[in-house]
């Protein structure tokens, strides 16, 4: 491929380095006469590389950059690779495995645009900030001739790929990280690449352009990251025999929706409203009566309009020429609209007391009007559905009104607006799936892509952020399944030579979350369907029934603190009851079924559908809700729990993400937060297993069947076993590159490649 390399576009590879130490290890005693490098630990965290100059008894002296001189207690250095492995691609290639290298390694790489790294069989991507030339078709093109083979996400999408027709096994790209370590684009890289290499038929541009709708309609600008999905995603991408793409399949995991009603300053709601205030057309303002999106209070109140480099009436444009795209109707995106517009309406609806007890009703104004208008119903039935509550009382189910105080009222006005927009997004996902259909003809084979919210840690966590991290300790065990548990039940299980590597193992925390009827789900269903329960009476269950778990521990008042695999993270118990009920009352459930309009009608029946028994009868006696609904919770839990049997049927990839610096800008490399990140996903153990593991295996049989014919001098004994030893004596694969197991034959990675090599050029 000599060639290649005179194209001025196509990158030139990193150079290989061989590294020849395959006995590695990690505290290597000094030699005093030689000059060695060690990382040694400034007092602000990081880790500096300096020179040992002297060492006497436990002491070392030791020579910085900038020519300082330091003396330290030698058990605190760490030693240093040799400069030959500066910037490895792989972090297996290096002789010293510890944090410093680790960390050094990432940043050489990162220093130098070279933003993905390999650790083992991980891709670990460091997020650059800034656009990397390293994507587009002519690096396509070099990943798919193989003319480039360096760490990417090109690369291991390749790799998935072609297991995927080599195996006839489905597989999955699970992508994780913190949020605005890069999930989102990762994934948008991959499906470029699968597009490419599956397209022709044209679905790969509908299924390219499901990206700005969604991000559109479940991405908002938070304090951490611009474009940041407050939702999950896994779309799963079949491909026909002939590996085209036939079809995909989109779904989604736990929209937040208190962001419609509510959102902290500096922060938006959904991308869409402020698109859909900047950029309609006159005839749909009109339409829709709108104003501007600072006009608007649920909009307003965090004061943050814009985002600096996005231009919100371009992105609405390319969101409507994408629901073209993906055939959502010119009608039924009128609907959509005027669904949006009903939303923000909703939060100009005001309320006047009508009595001396506290009780309100909504003002007869521009906001109830335009939003009676706009799902299609009365002003006076929309005034009724929001001021009043049907509730059945006694043994005869009579039906009794009763009037709404101020908090009532407005938590059901937001209620409601949360749920036009929670079904809208998912009515939207049902309408991009029908257009994306795979054929009935149940084709060949799938790779799944996750787009999951990483693990959230804040001044202030709620029931989201609860739910949120007890997903990704679930997709952390399933990491933790397939790289270490796996792996070495099967060596042990096969009977090899093994000293166990051990791993952090989460179990403790599931158990905490899930165990019934004590753990932290179970109460929280159970306090949710007290009539009489509250936050506060919820977290001091918690502390009474879950204090000896080691993972769990009370803290003042309403909080509790979880420790997760990722760190300790304190929970607020307030709004946790009503958030995990997520109840809309039957009257608006009624209204929207009466509305003339089609979309309300679609949404009213879908909720009606979701409760387990029919709504209608089924009301609660104090609340007049209705209790039946699952929680959600438990509908989360569900969900996660078939998305993990999914990931359970695929061969798993994984790529971790990682935020180089909290403050979304180029070039600033900050190792504390990068280290702390390295740690909580196992990135050293994963490398470790890997370095000491034996990753390619075969059975004596096939080995045996394999190779057998290159063998030069005839073997006593025909056995499977017998002609693999043979094999592997004739060819010179050193001890310490294989193990022989009970049933099987396991290799060091790379160790196979000669037996290969003699076999093509034989056959
Ligand atoms: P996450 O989904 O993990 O929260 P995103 O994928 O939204 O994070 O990434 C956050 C931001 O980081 C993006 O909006 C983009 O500006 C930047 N970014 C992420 N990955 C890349 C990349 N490969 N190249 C350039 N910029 C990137
Ligand atoms: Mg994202």
């Amino acid at each position: 491929d000599g060639d290649d390399h005179k194209d001025p576009r196509t990158p030139v590879p990193l150079v290989k380095r061989s590294y020849a130490d395959s006995k590695w290890s990690d505290t290597t005693p000094y030699a005093s006469k030689k000059k060695i490098q060690s990382w040694v630990q400034l007092p602000d965290g990081n880790w500096e590389l300096g020179t040992v100059i002297q060492t006497t008894g436990n002491n070392s002296v030791i020579t910085l950059p900038e020519g300082k001189v330091l003396q330290v207690s030698s058990e605190t250095l760490i030693p240093a690779n040799p400069d030959i492995l500066d910037g490895v691609d792989d972090l297996m290639q290096l002789s010293y495995l510890n944090e410093p290298s680790v960390l050094y390694n990432l940043q050489y790489r990162y220093d130098r645009d070279l933003i993905y790294t390999k650790a083992g069989p991980v891709l670990v991507a460091v997020n650059p900030f800034k656009k990397v030339l390293l994507y587009g078709n002519d690096y396509i093109e070099a990943y798919k001739r193989k003319s480039l083979d360096n760490p990417h996400v090109y690369a291991i999408t390749d790799t998935s790929m072609r297991e995927m027709i080599r195996d006839e096994v489905n597989q999955s790209i699970i992508i994780s990280g913190e949020s605005g370590a890069g999930k989102t684009e990762t994934a948008k890289i991959a499906m470029q690449y699968l597009a490419a290499l599956g397209g022709g038929s044209g679905i790969e541009y509908e299924i390219l352009k499901t990206n700005p709708i969604l991000e559109a309609f479940g991405n908002a600008k938070t304090l951490r990251n611009d474009n940041s999905s407050r939702f999950g995603k896994l779309i799963e991408i079949h491909f026909s025999e002939t590996g085209k793409i036939s079809g995909a399949k989109i779904q989604t995991f736990l929209l937040e929706k208190s962001r419609v009603v509510q959102c902290s300053e500096g922060e938006r709601s959904y991308h869409i409203f402020y698109q859909l205030c900047a950029g309609a057309s006159p005839s749909l303002r009109e339409k829709l009566n709108l104003k501007n999106a600072d006009e608007f209070k649920y909009l307003r109140q965090s004061n943050c309009f814009t985002i600096s480099g996005v231009d919100d009436a371009e992105q609405f444009r390319i969101v409507l020429d994408a629901l073209d795209i993906v055939h959502v109707s010119k009608e039924d995106q009128d609907s959509v609209f005027a669904m949006l517009a009903a939303v923000l309406w909703l939060g100009d609806v005001s309320f006047t007391s009508i009595d001396s007890e506290n009780h309100v009703e909504p003002v007869i104004d521009e906001g109830l009007t335009t939003v009676a208008t706009l799902i299609g119903c009365k002003v006076e039935e929309l005034k009724l559905a929001l001021s009043t509550r049907k509730m059945r009382v006694g043994r005869r189910n009579d039906t009794i009104v009763q009037k709404l105080t101020l908090a009532q009222a407005m938590d059901t006005r937001d209620a409601l607006a949360k749920s036009i927009y929670s079904c809208l997004f998912d009515w939207l996902v049902e309408q991009i799936n029908k257009s994306l259909a795979v054929g009935k003809r149940r084709t060949g084979r799938s790779i799944s892509i996750l787009d999951i919210y990483g693990f959230e840690s804040f001044e202030r966590n709620s029931f989201e952020q609860f739910c949120i991290n007890y997903a990704n300790e679930r997709l952390q065990q399933h990491f933790n399944r397939h790289l270490f548990k796996l792996e070495q039940e099967e060596y042990i299980q096969d009977g090899i030579d093994w000293a166990k590597v051990e791993f952090e193992d989460n179990q403790d925390c599931l158990n905490l979350f899930e165990k019934k009827p004590l753990g932290l789900q179970s109460l929280l269903d159970e306090e949710s369907t007290f009539p009489n329960g509250t936050d506060l009476s919820f977290a001091n269950k918690l502390k009474q029934h879950l204090s000896a778990n080691p993972c769990f521990q009370g803290e003042r008042e309403k909080a509790f603190r979880v420790r997760h695999y990722a760190g300790e993270v304190t929970y607020d118990t307030t709004g946790f009851l009503e958030k995990n009920r997520d109840l809309l009352h039957l009257d608006s459930i009624e209204l929207l079924s009466s509305c003339t309009c089609p979309l309300p009608q679609v949404f009213a029946s879908s909720m009606l559908n979701q409760s387990e028994k029919p709504v209608v009868g089924a009301l609660h006696k104090s609340g007049g809700a209705d209790s039946q609904k699952l929680s959600v919770t438990t509908k989360f839990k569900s969900q996660l729990f078939q998305l993990m049997q999914r990931l359970e049927s695929t061969t798993p990839h994984f790529i971790r993400c990682i935020k180089p610096n909290n403050f979304q800008s180029p070039g600033s490399y900050d190792q504390g937060l990068i280290l702390q990140q390295l740690r909580c996903c196992g990135v050293l153990e994963v490398v470790r297993i890997s370095r000491s593991g034996f990753p390619t295996r075969m059975s004596h049989q096939k080995f045996a069947r394999r190779y057998g014919f290159l063998l030069l001098d005839h073997v006593a004994s025909q056995d499977p076993l017998s002609v693999s030893v043979a094999i592997l004596h004739q060819f010179n694969i050193l001890p310490e590159m294989y193990q022989v197991g009970y049933t099987k034959l396991f290799f060091r990675t790379g160790q196979i490649g000669v037996l290969e090599d003699t076999r093509n050029r034989t056959l």
